[in-house]
């Protein structure tokens, strides 16, 4: 049977949640046995999000076939088993590049190539690529409805309707019902505008999600259903929640699933939902909280660390904790004298993220040392494993000036260095070491204890790495190298043996975790950094015990 599709747009404003509305009936698709797959256009022209700064557009999620794509994809991940690639995520500037790549070769024979057909043609056909061996295919539109640069996206989905009939296709709308407390009163004519916006390309939505703070009364649901068009139990209340994994539950309350079921013509078994809702239980229910200080260029900005968040959160679950999560900003830690240790020492956990360029990397050293010498968990991922090895170099070894060349240049000492197969590339978009890549791990190191397995795959992004030529110093000095590439040629992982808990990769193990499956690292760093913390609690307690003992103390009162 070919593929159906169900068309994500959203409207009124951006961030109501279209990716996790997308995942989460992608989700609630699966626990009734329906094979889904996962897409998202994106209307900027860039070609991929690789080259835009975290702080404009989130996170660069990477994918196993080392496209850099939205990180929309990673909720699509997280919530489904849809395997991703680069056919899943679509900018503007990567279906012109191929139009002008075909225009050159001639490939039009002579035509004008215009936006209809030659664009939207593109776009539908990047939809029926990954509609394979799939029995729904969720595309989701990114930006809202009125916007000039998704218009042709939108005009491609209509063509979808148009070509395949209502029985293929499936309009979901995301949309605002805002409660403005002057009035008390939840407002319907943000939709009833969204709507008409849409209708006005030609799309009538089947099904709205209308994100609202409290619950959709049966006079506002047939109120937009009379004045949008829609039937009155196609009008959804999306309520906010405190976490992202009762999504797909709290749509299921309104049987979204059901619904989309019903006028796709699907017959699906049962939904079964045991499993997604104990992660929800547990989120909602922990027996204690572990406390993780990230150290980073700047403190966290809305969607820059977004898997990372979600990796830890899982970790957390893994042990029924609550993640505690702070940011400390890197820099704020060169201070120059100890008072960095008042930063650092309430931490059960300490952890140095992904990252690019020089900025904050004498503070992430302090960290790195701080936990290094009183024993705190340490986590490194990419840029942390790097520095941790610099740190290793420079105060361990004695290599005083040991850096990365990212950062100096002109170093003596390039503990860390451009990547071999790298050198004289200078173009900046895609040309990292990006997606999976096979590592190998030593037996008997905390990486084969915490993966349980020799051979790991991993997705990878940068463009430094460690320089073989101070494995000698350093590893004599005591740093292991437990994880390598299977010729050897890189180094994948190091770790300290005479340390409880300190590891660090140059893959990003967080773009793997998922809240039914968290990741071993994750898993096993924050069980390190839990039982580090009650152990902190615990000597603190005597401490202050043996304060109030002290004779003197007795003595005053
Ligand atoms: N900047 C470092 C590199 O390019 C680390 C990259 C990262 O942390 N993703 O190798």
């Amino acid at each position: 049977m070919p593929a159906k599709y169900i068309f994500v747009t959203g409207g009124v404003v951006s961030s109501l949640g279209k990716g996790l509305a997308a995942a989460s009936i992608g989700c609630l698709l699966e626990s009734r046995g329906i094979k889904v797959n996962l897409m998202k256009f994106d209307p900027y022209l860039n070609v991929d999000p690789g080259t835009m700064s975290p702080f404009q557009h989130g996170e660069v999620f990477v994918t196993d076939d080392g496209a850099e794509t939205d990180l929309d994809l990673g909720h699509y991940e997280r919530f489904t088993h849809a395997r991703l690639s680069r056919d899943n995520n679509w900018t503007t500037g990567r279906i012109y590049e191929q139009i002008i790549a075909k225009e050159r070769r001639g490939d039009y024979l002579g035509k004008t190539v215009q936006v209809i057909p030659h664009v939207t043609n593109e776009i539908k056909t990047a939809m029926k690529k990954v509609a394979q061996d799939t029995d729904v295919v969720i595309v989701e539109i990114g930006g809202t409805v009125g916007d000039i640069e998704s218009l042709p996206f939108m005009e491609a989905i209509r063509q979808m309707r148009q070509e395949l009939g209502r029985e293929q296709t499936l309009f979901v709308h995301v949309t605002l019902v805002p409660f403005i407390a002057a009035a008390q009163e939840l407002k319907t004519k943000p939709t009833q505008h969204s709507v008409k916006e849409l209708l006005s390309i030609g799309i009538q939505p089947d099904i709205l999600l209308c994100r609202t703070d409290r619950f959709l009364s049966k006079e506002i649901k047939s109120k937009i259903a009379l004045f949008c068009n829609v039937a009155e139990e196609a009008v959804i209340t999306a309520k906010d929640v405190a976490s992202v994994y009762e999504v797909p539950l709290v749509f299921a309350n309104e049987n979204v699933d059901t619904l989309a079921l019903k006028y796709l013509h699907i017959q699906a078994k049962d939904r079964d939902l045991a499993n997604w809702e104990d992660v929800v239980h547990r989120v909602y229910n922990p027996k204690d909280t572990v406390t993780i200080g990230i150290v980073g260029k700047y403190v966290e900005y809305e969607d820059s660390y977004k898997s990372l968040k979600e990796a830890l959160v899982h970790g957390a679950l893994a042990h029924n904790l609550k993640l505690q999560l702070n940011w400390i900003e890197a820099e704020g830690l060169e201070t120059g004298d100890q008072s960095y240790e008042a930063q650092l020492e309430d931490y059960d956990g300490l952890l140095v993220p992904g990252g690019f360029g020089k900025r904050g990397i004498e503070g992430m050293l302090i960290a790195i040392r701080y936990a290094r010498e009183k024993r705190v968990p340490y986590f490194g991922i990419c840029l942390g494993m790097q520095t941790a090895c610099i740190e290793y170099a420079r105060n361990v070894v004695g290599l005083e000036e040991a850096n990365s060349s990212e950062f100096d240049p002109a170093t003596p000492h390039r503990v860390i260095y451009k990547l071999r197969e790298l050198r004289g590339v200078e173009e900046l978009g895609g040309t990292m070491r990006l997606g999976a890549w096979t590592c190998k791990i030593e037996a008997g190191t905390l990486a084969h204890r915490i993966y349980g397995t020799l051979e790991i795959s991993e997705r990878h992004r940068h463009r430094y790495e460690f320089n073989r030529e101070y494995e000698e110093p350093l590893t004599a000095a005591g740093l292991k190298i437990s994880g390598a590439t299977p010729d050897g040629t890189y180094v994948e992982m190091v770790e300290l043996p005479d340390h409880p808990h300190f590891i660090g990769c140059q893959f990003h193990p967080e773009f793997k975790s998922k809240p039914l499956e968290p990741h071993p690292l994750f898993r096993s760093f924050i069980g390190a950094a839990y039982e580090h913390g009650l152990k902190r609690k615990a000597q603190k307690e005597t401490a202050e015990v043996e304060m109030f003992h002290r004779p003197e103390r007795v003595a005053h009162r």
